[in-house]
């Protein structure tokens, strides 16, 4: 037997359990001792009764997504693994019916009848050991091991601004043949989270002129990580639109991690021309907004903007998520750790999935 965090989905009936240890059944599977697994609002939404969904047939639900392992066995057909290895294993795994499923891009899914690891219809990484195929494994640089539990996260981060890149090099002839449209661009992120600061990472990876946008103090940890990184801090309760917009009339995209309804129809007012609009927040329920949206339209028409939602990420986004992590610490030494604040033993989980510190970015659960 192993321990495990379950969780009765729709309640708040968490507990640590004795589990029944996972062992490979296919020989294209590997078997990975579990490090660690990183917490998000996914989790904590979870963990206080909303949306979370057992296995068929089962009544609990193993939690947690972001995780990083340790290949301690491997199948017979196993080719890109060997034990010893760190690894992450994805969360998403396709419906089998619909178009992009078959695409292996079960993150556009259209039919809604996907699984998520941890979230939504499979059992998640939190335990001590985890069982999966390869094609769901991503290997990670031994020397990146220490934050390779911001894969997850960091993919999430990847397919946004993939998808962003797309939509404008698509329609944008200035951009057709430039290998990297970011360079020099004036950009936003709004909200200094896990998500948004390594939206910044990301962004000033790809030479992008960084602002960040948050209601923290210049001092606290994580506008500091910001401008560690070469990006100017702005204080949304200081700053004014109308100022920002004159001093930056050319935003060439906004990277909302914020999920605040306000503040993203508000922020929609500094979009350059041409400017790309990407969502990543989950908003919870907010007081309702309001909006003058003959405004709003005319601005978007006028100035030829885009706003696009995007969710999840594919293998593809976390390949690349695993390359810009490996650059951030190598340009940036130091920097890319400070994202782990809290680490908890998983006799923990408890604390580590209700309390929230105010300088907390990611904090992880520790398995071994
Ligand atoms: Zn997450
Ligand atoms: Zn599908």
């Amino acid at each position: 037997m192993i321990k495990a965090i379950v969780l009765q989905p729709g309640t708040k009936n968490l507990r640590l359990a004795d589990w029944k240890e996972p062992i490979i059944q296919k020989e294209s599977e590997i078997k990975a001792k579990v490090l660690r697994v990183g917490i998000c609002g996914t989790d904590r939404e979870e963990a206080s009764g909303g949306r979370a969904d057992s296995p068929p047939g089962e009544k609990e639900l193993v939690i947690g997504h972001e995780m990083l392992g340790q290949v301690v066995e491997i199948g017979k057909k196993v080719t890109r693994f060997k034990v010893g290895d760190f690894v992450v294993i994805t969360v998403r795994r396709g419906c089998g019916a619909c178009a992009p499923c078959h695409l292996n891009r079960s993150d556009m899914c259209l039919t809604g009848n996907y699984t998520e690891r941890g979230i939504k219809g499979a059992h998640g990484f939190h335990s001590h050991f985890v069982v999966d195929d390869e094609s769901f494994a991503l290997k990670i640089p031994p020397e990146i091991a220490e934050i390779g539990v911001l894969t997850e996260p960091m993919s999430v981060v990847q397919k946004a601004i993939e998808e962003a890149g797309l939509i404008q090099k698509s329609r944008l002839p200035s951009l057709q043949n430039s290998p990297n449209w970011l360079q020099g661009k004036k950009v936003l992120v709004a909200g200094l989270g896990p998500i948004g600061l390594l939206a910044c990472l990301v962004l000033r990876l790809k030479g992008a002129t960084l602002f960040g946008l948050d209601i923290i103090s210049p001092d606290s940890p994580r506008a500091k990580i910001l401008t560690a990184i070469g990006g100017t801090y702005i204080n949304d309760r200081t700053i004014t639109p109308e100022k920002f917009r004159k001093d930056h009339p050319d935003l060439s995209l906004i990277f909302d991690a914020a999920g605040i309804a306000k503040l993203d129809f508000d922020l929609i007012d500094l979009l350059g021309i041409n400017g790309v609009f990407v969502l990543t927040g989950v908003p919870g329920d907010q007081r309702l907004v309001s909006v003058d949206g003959a405004k709003l339209m005319r601005q978007m028409v006028l100035r030829n903007q885009v706003m696009l939602g995007s969710v999840n990420e594919s293998i593809h986004h976390f390949e690349l998520g695993i390359k810009d992590l490996q650059s951030a610490f190598h340009k940036w030494p130091g920097v890319v750790e400070k994202l782990i604040t809290q680490r908890y033993p998983y006799t923990d989980f408890q604390k580590a999935l209700t309390t929230h510190t105010a300088d907390e970015i990611k904090v992880v659960i520790e398995w071994n």
